[in-house]
């Protein structure tokens, strides 16, 4: 089958085909972490839609829209090798009348952690995404654990809006010593490459413990020896559902998450553990 590139949403109903639809949503500049996206959708849908759009919404003032990757033939390429059957690529025009007005409201969840540092991010996710829901329709969407706290909220909105679409997780994807893959690695210089390896090393040491107070402390301790090239924004262990800070008497399943900047270069990961009760 030849890959469809939908620019406009009217061409992207022409390319809807018969059966189950599954949606991977990126921002391009796709990876690894994105073909394993695009895999479990193939195993889940008889067609698999990626959308590639670098959503305005979701960036603040200062952050990185103007200068994000975008690389959208090699994209192609990938989408093409990966049998995907749609990329829904279409233009912040096209998406966003110029007399919009309504959105969605992330609550309180949308605030905290990742959202106290980036206010109005994730309103701008949920926005987009929902838009994508409705235009393409998926039976399925699947997004990263990598963005745990995008994952909680998709989950949450759709359960809260009652969205007729079953959200799948998948884990992140790593570089072989420990970096978790993104598109705004190719921001960083080889030094700083190396300085934000602390960040997968420090998850790894923090699950290594079993109360929240030591896993804490000895993940910040291995931040903390990066030194000052590393500028840590958050390390917080929280409920992966909620994002409320795990109690010292937490039992089951917790997100450790960090986000720091490294030069320029803001980055975020996570660990799922397992806590048991003491
Ligand atoms: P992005 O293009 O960065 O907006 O990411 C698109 C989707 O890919 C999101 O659901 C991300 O969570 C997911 N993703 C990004 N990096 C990774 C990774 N290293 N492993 C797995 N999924 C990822």
């Amino acid at each position: 089958m030849e890959l469809i590139v939908a620019r406009h949403r009217e061409d992207l109903v022409k390319a809807r085909g018969e059966g189950a639809v599954a949606l991977v949503p990126t921002m391009g500049a796709l990876h690894e972490g994105h073909r394993s996206l695009i895999r479990l959708a193939r195993e889940r849908a008889d067609h698999v839609v990626v959308s590639v759009f670098v959503n305005p919404l979701q960036f603040g003032p200062n952050e990185d829209f103007s200068r994000y990757p975008r690389t959208f033939d090699a994209d192609l390429e990938v989408c093409r090798a990966e049998g995907v059957d749609v990329v829904f690529a279409p233009s912040a025009e096209d998406m966003y009348r110029p007399d919009r007005q309504v959105s969605v409201n992330a609550g309180h969840m949308g605030t905290v952690v990742e959202g106290a540092s980036r206010p109005g991010h994730f309103d701008g996710v949920l926005t987009v995404v929902l838009k994508l829901f409705n235009l393409v329709r998926p039976d399925v969407a699947v997004f990263g654990q990598k963005d745990a706290q995008q994952l909680a909220l998709i989950r949450r909105m759709v359960a809260d809006l009652d969205l007729p679409v079953e959200i799948v997780g998948a884990p992140t994807v790593r570089e072989p010593d420990g970096l978790a893959l993104s598109s705004r690695n190719r921001y960083l210089s080889g030094d700083e490459r190396t300085v934000a390896l602390a960040l997968s090393r420090a998850l790894r040491a923090g699950a290594a413990e079993s109360v929240p107070s030591a896993i804490l402390a000895t993940a910040r301790s291995v931040l903390d020896a990066a030194g000052d090239r590393l500028g840590l924004d958050y390390l917080v262990l929280v409920d992966p559902a909620t994002f409320a800070q795990a109690r010292e008497t937490h039992a089951g399943p917790a997100v450790l998450a960090v986000a720091a900047r490294v030069g320029t270069t803001r980055l975020i990961d996570n660990v799922v553990l397992t806590l048991t009760p003491a």
